[in-house]
């Protein structure tokens, strides 16, 4: 819980605040980029205090889905309709559970709804009012894990739902060892009709993004939206295994058809058409090339 007594100086009065226990994960600035803002020192603080209700419900969404509980309010304001507000339906049956956790350094996670079984893509904070929406909206029949650090609580989620995880093997780690779909190879694996698993090493050997539709890609740390330009890229700070693995990785997604990337940090990115988007991972190619 955010403590009034460590509450930023960054912050303008009123009664939405962010202490020092922020970690810098930006899922505040994503969620609602008109109140919160990055300090020149690297935190979240409040920008400009919510004043509409629906503003309001967007800054109570941050507070919910901070990993660190590093956002507060004073006087404390009942929380419901940020937490009522997820999953948050994004389009073509895509959701975000919000709920992100500290151990995945507030990973994005999503839940795709659909007619033969629910996916969910890496995993959120099991929270338990998150974990009823989701039996209401149908359960969880697959759980795709990108890559090793976003698994959250994947234990938890699997024991609760009985799904099926899936992550590639070279990614399986001494918490991850009992999935129960170990993937191997460098070629795309279809999981479904649908779905599609596709290697993308780099951030780490085992890293995967999820093709769905042909429209959407969930990339994981492969790949995300920077929150100042709004463009793609890929973050070489944060490549553990090998930035040339990763751009061949990049090079290879040209081939595969896609409209809209769902990172699991940063923003997402909707190009006009695929052949938008086509242009837009040619660009970030050449950009890992000169990096
Ligand atoms: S969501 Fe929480 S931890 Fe993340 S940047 Fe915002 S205040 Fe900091």
């Amino acid at each position: 819980m955010a403590r009034t007594a460590l509450r930023l100086s960054e912050n303008v009065s009123g009664p939405f605040f962010v202490d020092e226990s922020c970690i810098d994960c930006a899922v505040c600035r994503h969620l609602d980029p008109a109140v919160f803002a990055r300090s020149p020192r690297g935190l979240s603080f409040v920008a400009r205090q919510p004043a509409a209700p629906e503003e309001r419900t967007r800054a109570l969404m941050a507070l919910v889905a901070c990993p660190t509980s590093s956002i507060g309010t004073d006087p404390k304001m009942d929380a419901s309709a940020g937490v009522a507000a997820f999953p948050e339906p994004l389009g073509e049956g895509v959701y975000s559970c919000g709920f992100t956790a500290e151990s995945s350094f507030g990973a994005w996670s999503y839940l795709i709804a659909r007619a033969d079984g629910n996916v969910l893509v890496d995993s959120p904070r099991a929270a338990e009012p998150l974990l009823s929406r989701l039996s209401e909206l149908g359960g969880v029949r697959h759980m795709f894990l990108t890559h090793r650090d976003d698994v959250a609580d994947h234990a938890a989620l699997q024991r609760r739902f009985g799904c099926e995880r899936v992550l590639h093997e070279r990614d399986v780690t001494p918490v991850t060892r009992d999935v129960e779909r170990k993937w191997a190879g460098d070629d795309p694996v279809p999981l479904a009709a649908d779905l599609l698993a596709i290697p993308v090493p780099g951030h780490t050997a085992g890293s995967a993004v999820l093709l769905y539709r042909e429209t959407v890609l969930f990339t994981g740390d492969h790949l995300m939206a920077d929150e100042d330009d709004g463009l793609l890229h890929a973050a070489r700070d944060v490549c553990w295994y090998s930035w040339e693995e990763q751009t061949r990785s990049m090079e290879r997604l040209l081939d595969v058809r896609f409209e809209w990337v769902l990172p699991g940090h940063g923003g997402g990115y909707r190009a006009a058409s695929a052949a938008a988007m086509r242009r837009e991972i040619e660009r970030v190619v050449a950009e890992m090339r000169r990096s």
